[in-house]
């Protein structure tokens, strides 16, 4: 079976999309991209997660044409893929509903920076404007709009968060729907204040360090 690994953790994250309610139903979708292997592992669109199982992911290559794989591949293959082709250093995506971010893109606007967490995205968390789910235009519209950020809203639909692993864009798409959150909490108990343009300037600077990053 090629890309095991990959397929293991497309499925393991996939559960952990309805674990952590960034989603529901069977809305959002990952894929991991093996750079050297110059292939792709996507979830099968439509499939509930909890029956998802290994056979079910989808090998394709940069092109989007299937190499493994018997399900039919996510409807935002197209998008994904578009994402790998602009971004080298991405190598993982995670598109989501969560509850706060897919409310934060139907006001069309971009996340408030209202907690330093919100610059796991990037400079700026943009919303993307709106088309049809799985179409080329919306593909087109997230990946102009995302430019080098690692998150964009897409409006009055979701979020697609990216990383240069899995464990990485799972972990944007978390933080970016903890600020969506705070923010919109904050905003029914007054008006939350935004960090200063050298704050996020400054928080950038320190994630390059954070943790075990020497
Ligand atoms: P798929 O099940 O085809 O991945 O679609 C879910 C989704 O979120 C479309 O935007
Ligand atoms: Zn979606």
């Amino acid at each position: 079976m090629l890309l095991l690994d990959e397929r293991e953790s497309v499925v393991d994250y996939c559960k952990k999309l309805i674990s952590s309610e960034l989603t529901t139903g069977t809305g959002g979708n990952i894929s991991i991209y093996n750079r050297e292997e110059r292939l792709i592992a996507i979830s099968p669109s439509g499939i509930e997660y909890d029956e998802m199982e290994l056979e079910d992911v989808v090998v394709v290559d940069i092109e989007g044409n299937v190499v493994e794989g018997a399900k039919k591949p996510s409807s935002e293959l197209g998008l994904h893929l578009a994402l790998y082709k602009s971004n080298e250093t991405v190598n993982a995506a995670v598109h989501t509903h969560s509850k706060y971010a897919t409310a934060i893109s139907t006001l069309r606007i971009s996340l408030p920076v209202v907690h330093y967490l919100a610059c796991l995205g990037g400079r700026e968390v943009r919303c993307a404007p709106y088309a049809s789910f799985g179409t080329e235009e919306l593909a087109q519209h997230t990946v102009k709009t995302i430019g080098q950020d690692r998150a964009v809203f897409m409006a009055n639909h979701g979020l697609i968060a990216l990383g240069e692993n899995i464990k990485q864009a799972f972990g944007v798409a978390e933080q970016i729907e903890f600020v969506s959150e705070v923010y919109s909490i904050a905003c029914t108990m007054g008006k939350p204040v935004e960090l200063t343009e050298y704050e996020i300037d400054e928080s950038l600077e320190k994630f390059k360090l954070y943790g075990q990053n020497r």
